[in-house]
């Protein structure tokens, strides 16, 4: 590992971050994610350069827009050093090659599919075709390297087909988005992980579900979108999963 690689990679990931938060914040408005520039929701004025750097841009400005003072949301900031914090990481286990390369693509696509679920209980075609899309560009690479991709075709037919089963038997209790999701995350992850972020997304999902009731924040009648304890899941299934299933087995 060089300090070099891991302060340019994290620099990435916060802006990339910082493009995450426009699609995050754009897709559900039907808006397009390239124009028009950034600008503040409140008084419309285009943000300039100096204000749109990752994280230090909100220090300097105390959270405030720079034109109006409106509130800017912590949520920007967080998801960019989220962002950040994690292509470091996926560094860090994996080293610079391929693997680095189609892990921070995944995350990516997550961290979009699993902000926007959570905050709109509603998962975009418009979002999880790009992952299936940028899942395929992976295996073709991996045909050229003369690697196998049986795993990978098997995992998304695994993790679609497990979802759409559920989906079918509770009628709507789960939604075809999830299905959609788990595709991408089988493509991405292969067979074996893919297997091991379903079992941890239903232990996080009745977790949190259980607390959300006892807390008295949901009734059992609330719907709870699954999005997000996915993309948990497969996060630490990145990390941890080696881990997990040796343990596991
Ligand atoms: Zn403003």
């Amino acid at each position: 590992m060089s300090t070099y690689y891991a302060v340019v990679v994290f620099i990435l990931g916060t802006v990339v971050g910082s493009f995450l938060n426009v699609c995050i914040y754009r897709i559900p408005n039907e808006q397009s994610i390239a124009y028009p520039p950034s600008h503040c929701t409140n008084c419309n004025n285009y943000i300039k350069w100096y204000d749109l750097i990752p994280i230090i841009s909100y220090i300097f400005l105390k959270g405030r827009c720079r034109h109006c003072g409106e509130k800017i949301s912590i949520k920007y900031p967080l998801i960019e050093f989220v962002t950040g914090f994690l292509y470091l990481m996926i560094y860090i286990k994996y080293g610079i090659g391929i693997n680095l390369l189609k892990y921070i693509t995944f995350i990516s696509i997550m961290i979009v599919v699993g902000m926007i679920d959570l905050e709109t209980t509603d998962i975009y075609f418009k979002t999880t075709v790009v992952g299936v899309i940028a899942a395929c560009v992976f295996l073709v690479i991996y045909i050229y390297m003369g690697l196998p991709i049986k795993g990978y075709v098997f995992g998304g037919l695994l993790g679609a087909g497990v979802l759409a089963i559920i989906a079918l038997i509770t009628k709507g209790g789960m939604g075809w988005g999830d299905v959609e999701i788990c595709l991408v995350c089988g493509l991405f992850l292969g067979i074996k992980y893919t297997a091991l972020v379903l079992f941890l997304s239903f232990i996080i999902g009745s977790i949190i579900g259980i607390l959300l009731i006892l807390s008295g924040k949901k009734s059992r009648k609330d719907y709870v979108p699954f999005g997000p304890f996915i993309v948990i899941a497969s996060v630490v299934t990145l990390f941890f999963g080696q881990s997990i299933l040796n343990w596991y087995l």
